[in-house]
């Protein structure tokens, strides 16, 4: 969606000021720290990166997994979780590249590659994108995610599906393939018959910013029905930022926005809900702990 008006535009840079902490901590199980920070087109600062790994511990989000989305994504954000004791990493080319050819052999070598290292803990962002990636890429979009979920199994690792107008075709090649046990739909974009088609098969949904939006009640109505143990929440950040800061860029700091949602549609209190969402993401992900066995 674009904006028209100019005053929305002219906050749209602005950060949204810090939300009232979390009584118990949660994980953010889905975002992009270097583009967060760096665009698309500047390396990511690292003092930068730290301080918004910081910000998001200072309101009770000291667990966070970084995303890559290509191989030099994936192999920066390999090099993150191995330095920063907050963060875990997950690997891949994702599907609107694959699209367009960019899940070559030698980039799947090298995402396997890195999918083998001891704080990678899942494979993705894969799947796939119906909504940007036309007809023609998606024979190599589907190539491409039926090789991530062989790493992921290969590996064992978790799966981290991107599913954008794909709901029955991702679950098509998911069944074919074999899911891998631990397999994640990050930022849920089902109804409640596609989250029970999911739930049923033991797959995780993952609610973004997208969950706290006015005409999303059909995401609400599939977070209600997904049990706690198959529950996790995100920033999807810098995008999808959750209301009431709608359209200004996210951060990983924002995620009891949709916490406070999420405890709302699912009737589970707060600091509950905080714990059942952080031993999901342990039993999907591993633990944080430097140096823990896997
Ligand atoms: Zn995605
Ligand atoms: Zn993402």
């Amino acid at each position: 969606m674009s904006r028209s008006s100019s005053s929305r535009a002219n906050r749209r840079g602005e950060l949204p000021p810090d939300p009232e902490p979390l009584p118990a901590p949660v994980v953010d199980s889905h975002t992009h720290l270097d583009i967060a920070v760096g665009g698309f087109d500047r390396a990511p600062d690292a003092a930068e990166v730290d301080a918004q790994v910081a910000a998001a511990e200072a309101v009770g989000v000291p667990r966070l997994v970084q995303v890559g989305v290509d191989v030099p994504s994936s192999r920066w954000s390999a090099e993150l979780a191995a330095r920063h004791p907050n963060v875990l990493a997950a690997v891949a080319v994702h599907p609107n590249e694959a699209g367009e050819g960019a899940a070559d052999d030698e980039a799947l070598a090298e995402i396997d590659r890195l999918a083998a290292l001891p704080r990678v803990r899942a494979v993705g962002e894969t799947g796939l994108d119906r909504f940007r990636t036309g007809p023609e890429g998606w024979a190599a979009q589907e190539a491409s995610f039926r090789a991530h979920i062989r790493i992921a199994k290969d590996r064992g690792k978790a799966l981290v599906v991107h599913d954008r107008e794909a709901h029955d075709e991702i679950l098509r090649v998911l069944d074919d393939e074999g899911a891998p046990e631990r397999t994640v739909f990050h930022c849920f974009s089902g109804d409640a018959a596609f989250a029970r088609a999911c739930v049923e098969r033991g797959h995780v949904l993952s609610f973004a910013g997208t969950l706290t939006f006015a005409n999303a009640a059909y995401l609400r109505e599939a977070a209600a029905l997904t049990p706690l143990d198959q529950l996790l929440v995100e920033t999807d950040a810098p995008f999808l930022t959750p209301v009431p800061y709608r359209g200004r860029p996210n951060a990983s700091r924002l995620v009891p926005h949709t916490v406070r949602v999420l405890a709302e549609v699912t009737g589970v209190e707060v600091d509950r809900l905080c714990a059942a969402l952080t031993a999901t993401a342990e039993r999907v992900f591993g633990t944080w702990e430097a140096n823990a066995p896997e």
